[in-house]
Order: C-alpha cells, then sequence, then structure tokens
C-alpha cells in the first residue's frame, strides 16, 4: 500500500444504504470497526434508476483487512493476478495518489467523482462500486477510495476463474443470499488489490 495519505472523517456516501449510519461491524468476524484504529474496507455496488431519481445499494458491506485478505486469498492465484494487471494496465496508482492528495478543493470527488478506469462521470452512471478504505470513523485518502463503472467492472470479471466465481458467489450466498439472477454486474464484488 502507498504510504502517502490523509485522513478525512467517514462521509455520508460510506455510510450504509440501509441504515444511514456508518458501518458498525465486520462483516465476516462481526469484530466492532469504530471504535479505534481498525483499518477496514467498505465496499457498496450501486444501482441508479435516474427516471425515479432514486439509487439503491445491490449490497454493501464493510469488512476488516484481516478478513479481506483471508478472502483476496481465497481466490486463484491466476484470478488475483489477472486483476491486478488490469488494474495496473489502466489505472496509474501512485500518480494519481499523489494529484489527488496535492490539490485543493472538494477532494473526495476526484478520488471518487469519476471510474478509475473509464473516467466516466459518476452521475452518468447506471451501476458502479464504491470501495473505502477507513480507520475507526475516519476515511483513508490514499489509492482507495476508488469508483469503478459497470463496464469495468464487467472486463474484470471477465478476467476470473470459474473457481474464483464460484468463491464469490459462495461469498454473495453466505452473506447476502443474493438468488443468481441479482447478481450479475454489479451484484458480484470485484475483487481488490490492497
Ligand atoms: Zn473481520
Amino acid at each position: 500500500m502507498s504510504s502517502a495519505y490523509r485522513l478525512t472523517p467517514l462521509p455520508d456516501v460510506f455510510h450504509s444504504c440501509e441504515t444511514d449510519q456508518p458501518f458498525t461491524h465486520c462483516l465476516d468476524c462481526e469484530r466492532y470497526l469504530l471504535g479505534g484504529e481498525t483499518d477496514y474496507l467498505i465496499e457498496k455496488a450501486v444501482r441508479t434508476f435516474p427516471e425515479y431519481d432514486t439509487r439503491e445499494a445491490v449490497f454493501e458491506y464493510a469488512m476488516c483487512l484481516d478478513c479481506y485478505e483471508t478472502l483476496w486469498q481465497s481466490f486463484s492465484e491466476a484470478s488475483r493476478e489477472h486483476v491486478e494487471a488490469y488494474f495496473m494496465e489502466h489505472v496509474n496508482v501512485t500518480e494519481r495518489t499523489h494529484r489527488f492528495l496535492e490539490a485543493d478543493g472538494d477532494e473526495l470527488s476526484a478520488w471518487i467523482g469519476r471510474c478509475m478506469v473509464k473516467g466516466t462521470r459518476r452521475d452518468a452512471l447506471e451501476e458502479y462500486q464504491l470501495v473505502g478504505h477507513a480507520r475507526g470513523d475516519q476515511l483513508v485518502l490514499s489509492h482507495f477510495p476508488y469508483l469503478v463503472s459497470g463496464a469495468a467492472m464487467s472486463e474484470v470479471s471477465a478476467l476470473l476463474s470459474n473457481e474464483t466465481r464460484d468463491e464469490l458467489g459462495g461469498f454473495m450466498d453466505e452473506f447476502f443470499g443474493l438468488p443468481p439472477e441479482l447478481r450479475k454486474t454489479p451484484g458480484d464484488p470485484v475483487p481488490v488489490a490492497v
């Protein structure tokens, strides 16, 4: 992980859509997340309905980095390499991090105002995933947070091995109980390299 970062109070966009409050516990080990220095990821898959001017979370969760590391390692080595290579090819993470950290202004929109891969503005997207790294009640600004559009997620999804798809399917079944028809993009989490 890049050593350059800054902390900012956890913004509403990373609160749970279900409760309108910050996530409080790790999805997997259920440890309390807001008590101090615990590092965790927040991932939200959002679908918008422009005709109704609404959006909903297809799924959302917070997971401590220990559990996330275990999940990441459960994916096949080939899938992990393909996902990492995809982001390395399309995004200059180091340059992006430094540029955003040095910029003034409405800083969060720099990180999540557009698809990190495609550059599409968030308000033009029907589907996207938001991924943030938080520590207690703070959001860590580094190469996180970021937004990935449905189009980019489809490309990442196509790089995954069958084995990894099964792992992700099991993950979604275990924690969200989503039927397969709701697990199309963006219903499947995109593995993120931490
Ligand atoms: Zn955990």
